[in-house]
């Protein structure tokens, strides 16, 4: 069986489960194998009750003490009760509605058992048990991450059948094996679903991981990152004491240094390539409309993507104010065809300098006049083949991509090669610490009534919920439930719902609203994660905040503490288990301090990766976690190119292919 065979060629795989496949992108033999396990289940040894921690779940080899009682609470319900022991102790187990496995418990015989010891009313026992009636013949079993309708066990079997039927070909030689102490790859891929022992597991993926890094590594080089071009886009004369008389504020000393850097691109020979950090609120905008600025004093045209509608028409909103002499665009795909050909028209003659919109603006057929500099702003994601994608011409415009995500430096030296870097390490003066709480249910209230007092002072604020509709599955608030009830609270003030799943339209004119103070309340999804700058709003109250990342709860209390007021932010939540992780965000409000704690936290519980949707290049590897094994393919493929052998041909077809037709996007997360 070929690896590029559809799943469906597998038994057991109809119709409706290929369709389940599709939605974890699994559509071939290779993707399935290549989807990995996000933990095992250990079968090797067996614990004793009596050294097992409550709480723990491990394997238990066990014998029927007790015989089965069973009972019927409900219709359609039943539940059989024992007790087993090991010598060390006695638990008791339920299981419900099994009735094979009822039949076949009987006193005495041996029992083993995959399940969580607790201890509950005084009564220790085993819950959500996994009965075997022999012991299971893989030491490790792998648990997949899943989508409704998929069980463990159908994704169980259907690996099993692939790794029996593939053909899975060597991709190196022995000799280059033995030299980056590789496994081969038929074996990686078995041990990475059912490894021997843990370390097995972690060889086996880091193969995996290796692989996917080198053809990588090759992709980036076959975008020219390290490439300089000759830049004919040169001029002096710009200042940003000049542009800042246009402002209500002082710069600060890092953003006119930053100003100063990007002055010097614009002077040399090669085209610039910077990227701008800058912590939330720390006034990077005003760095991309000087560099703007400084395009239009020279007749050069200059676009700024924003990552979505709503931030590209907040700066839409600010430009006007800024260039009020000049014809500004705002590019969408919120417009309609019409108004959309008109503004490319704009474009292609040139009578529009200043362009705004999202991503589209790199892939809507736009011819540039004069095209001089790309911004991209607000970036977690960076398109590095946003050059390629410009028409042969405008490669040597300047680039500048802004962002508030810490890239480490070696990370960025990996990806970016040449590119430049400034930071904006200073905040505007008078900014207040914002105050944030972590808020348990019976706190809620207490937090209800302040929100409402800072509503009274006539300031506004933001709760925003992790989901839109009630999802039975989770038990977390939906933006809908959280709104009505809301609306009830502050009946008084104008309130609005916000999602994404909007119109543009919709969106757009509640944002105007609250941008313009008229609503008070803004209920939303994280779509106003990145930044929206309303400097009148005081209170960020994140519900079910476990459930984002400290990275994204840094971003979101970002959007508060952007005037001069004493802002505050309510990480409300239940879930003990996440108080630790949440307990940075109080105590800590630089970005730089909150993702190198969030990485030592994560650490090796992450060791495996989450897999990462929609990355097309990378299923496996995660360019964090993986940083070391990214610089070790950087040197063995330098190595291979001064070889120029069978190897670095493979590599240079397998990029070729992956370039062919994707944009190659690098998710930092
Ligand atoms: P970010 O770096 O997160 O993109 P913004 O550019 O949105 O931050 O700036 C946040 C807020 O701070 C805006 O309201 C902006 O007008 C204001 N701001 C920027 N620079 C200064 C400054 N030097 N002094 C005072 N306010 C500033
Ligand atoms: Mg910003």
């Amino acid at each position: 069986m070929e690896l590029t065979e559809a799943v469906s060629a597998l038994i057991g795989v109809g119709e409706k489960t290929a369709k389940l496949l599709q939605k974890i992108d699994v559509a071939t033999i290779k993707d399935l194998l290549y989807y990995l396990p996000r933990a095992y289940k250990d079968f090797s040894r067996c614990k004793k009750i009596g050294e097992t921690a409550f709480g723990e779940t491990a394997f238990f080899e066990l014998s029927v003490y007790t015989s089965p009682q069973v009972k019927h609470p409900r219709r359609g319900l039943e539940i059989t009760s024992f007790q087993v022991t090991d010598g060390t102790g006695i638990a008791a187990i339920d299981i419900f509605n099994q009735y094979y496995i009822k039949n076949n418990i009987v006193k005495g015989k041996t029992l083993y058992v995959y399940g969580k010891l607790e201890q509950k009313f005084g009564k220790v026992k085993i819950s959500s048990p996994e009965l075997y009636f022999k012991k299971p013949s893989d030491a490790f079993a792998p648990i997949y991450p899943l989508t409704a309708g998929l069980t463990q066990n159908m994704m169980r079997k259907l690996v099993k059948q692939a790794l029996h039927q593939a053909e899975i070909a060597e991709l190196y030689s022995d000799a280059f094996l033995r030299e980056c102490k590789l496994v081969g790859l038929k074996e990686a891929l078995k041990q990475v679903h059912y490894p021997r022992d843990l370390q097995s597991a972690e060889c086996a993926r880091d193969r995996i991981v290796f692989d996917e890094l080198l053809v990588f590594n090759r992709m980036l080089d076959l975008l020219g990152k390290d490439k300089r071009s000759k830049s004919s886009i040169r001029f002096t004369g710009s200042s940003a004491e000049k542009f800042e008389k246009r402002l209500t504020f002082t710069l600060t000393n890092a953003q006119k240094r930053v100003m100063r850097e990007l002055l010097d691109d614009f002077a040399g020979k090669e085209s610039m390539n910077r990227l701008v950090q800058g912590d939330v609120g720390s006034g990077k905008t005003v760095i991309a409309f000087f560099a703007m600025d400084c395009m239009l004093e020279h007749g050069y045209q200059s676009m700024l993507m924003a990552p979505t509608e709503i931030l590209a028409q907040q700066h839409y909103e600010t430009a006007k104010q800024l260039f009020s002499e000049s014809e500004i665009v705002c590019m969408t795909g919120a417009l309609t065809a019409k108004k959309k050909a008109e503004l490319r028209d704009k474009i292609k003659n040139g009578s529009a300098k200043i362009i705004i919109g999202t991503h589209a603006l790199l892939y809507g057929d736009i011819e540039f006049n004069s095209l001089g500099l790309i911004i991209t702003d607000e970036q977690h994601r960076f398109g590095v083949k946003q050059r390629a994608a410009l028409s042969g011409e405008s490669r040597d415009v300047h680039t500048l991509i802004m962002s508030a995500t810490p890239i480490p430096r070696s990370l960025s030296l990996v990806l970016f090669g040449h590119t430049d870097i400034s930071i904006v390490d200073e905040m505007p003066a008078g900014r207040k610490k914002i105050k944030t709480y972590l808020i348990p249910k019976r706190k809620y209230n207490d937090m209800i009534s302040f929100i409402k007092n800072e509503l009274l002072m006539g300031r506004q604020a933001y709760i925003v919920c992790p989901l839109i509709e009630d999802s039975e599955e989770m038990d977390a608030k939906s933006a809908n439930a959280m709104f009505e009830e809301l609306q009830k609270c502050y009946a008084e003030y104008k309130t609005a719902l916000i999602h994404g799943k909007l119109k543009n339209k919709e969106k757009q004119d509640i944002m105007q609203g609250f941008s313009a103070g008229e609503i008070k309340l803004l209920v939303s999804t994280t779509v106003i994660e990145v930044g929206i700058n309303v400097p009148n709003a005081t209170v960020m109250a994140v519900v079910n905040a476990e459930r984002f990342g400290l990275a994204q709860l840094h971003q979101l209390r970002g959007r508060v503490g952007r005037g001069a007021e004493q802002s505050y932010c309510f990480l409300v939540s239940d879930n003990q288990n996440a108080y630790e992780r949440l307990r940075v965000l109080v105590a800590s409000g630089d970005g730089f301090e909150i993702a190198e704690k969030d990485m030592q936290l994560r650490g090796t519980g992450d060791m495996l990766g989450t897999r990462q949707h929609g990355m097309g290049t990378l299923k496996v590897a995660n360019l964090i976690a993986d940083i070391g094994l990214l610089q070790k393919t950087r040197e063995v493929l330098t190595e291979l190119q001064n070889r120029d052998g069978d190897e670095y041909r493979a590599i240079t077809a397998a990029a070729q292919e992956a370039l062919k037709d994707k944009l190659v996007e690098i998710a930092l997360n």
